[in-house]
């Protein structure tokens, strides 16, 4: 395994629509290692293929709504197709491509993805909340489509201060063994 660049907004690479796998080959499955390393290092809750420069439709979301006790899980998604959502959730979303900067973004609550593993085998997965709004994020890359093109509110650095703010304050009085990993998560993807 090793750790991949991520590209930063700006970068032309980040606009352009990524093409289907065909192949579930040695090469997917060292991409799809070397963005595990890379999401993980960077402490994010996704990550899509052409942040790393690869223009392929292979995406990496953090399930991080498990229930107490179990493990946050990485889910590997080839070719994921949202098939069906519903409900609302209206809040911040940041990108490891565009650091430093959050915006608030409207996003399904409940959201059905249906991809391939890497092997290409076909499974379907829900996400609630903070998963959710990473499967719609980084299927939006795939599609050449950062956040910042869906919101009409950048946070300022104050409203930044304030939700880093409440954020400690959160982890302070979380219980759950793994609350300090839900901090960091919340935010790039
Ligand atoms: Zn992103």
């Amino acid at each position: 395994m090793a750790l991949r660049n991520i590209l930063k907004d700006g970068d032309p690479t980040l606009r352009k629509k990524s093409r289907p796998v065909t192949e579930f080959n040695e090469r997917l499955h060292q991409l799809l290692d070397d963005m595990r390393e890379t999401l993980l290092n960077a402490d994010g809750v996704g990550l899509a293929a052409p942040q790393v420069g690869v223009l392929r439709r292979v995406v990496l979301v953090l399930d991080t709504e498990k229930g107490e006790g179990e493990e946050d899980e990485l889910i590997e998604l080839v070719n994921p197709e949202i098939v069906a959502a519903s409900g609302e959730q209206v809040g911040p979303e940041g990108c490891l491509s565009v650091p430093g900067v959050y915006g608030i973004v409207k996003r399904p609550d409940l959201v059905k993805v249906r991809a391939q593993d890497r092997y290409g085998n076909f499974f379907e997965v829900w996400g609630t909340g903070l998963t959710a709004r990473a499967f719609c994020h980084e299927t939006d890359h795939l599609n050449g489509i950062l956040f910042t093109s869906l919101t009409d509110e950048i946070l300022t650095p104050e409203q930044l201060e304030e939700m880093h703010r409440q954020e400690a304050e959160e982890k302070a009085q979380e219980v759950s063994p793994d609350g300090d990993k839900q901090d960091g998560k919340a935010t790039g993807q």
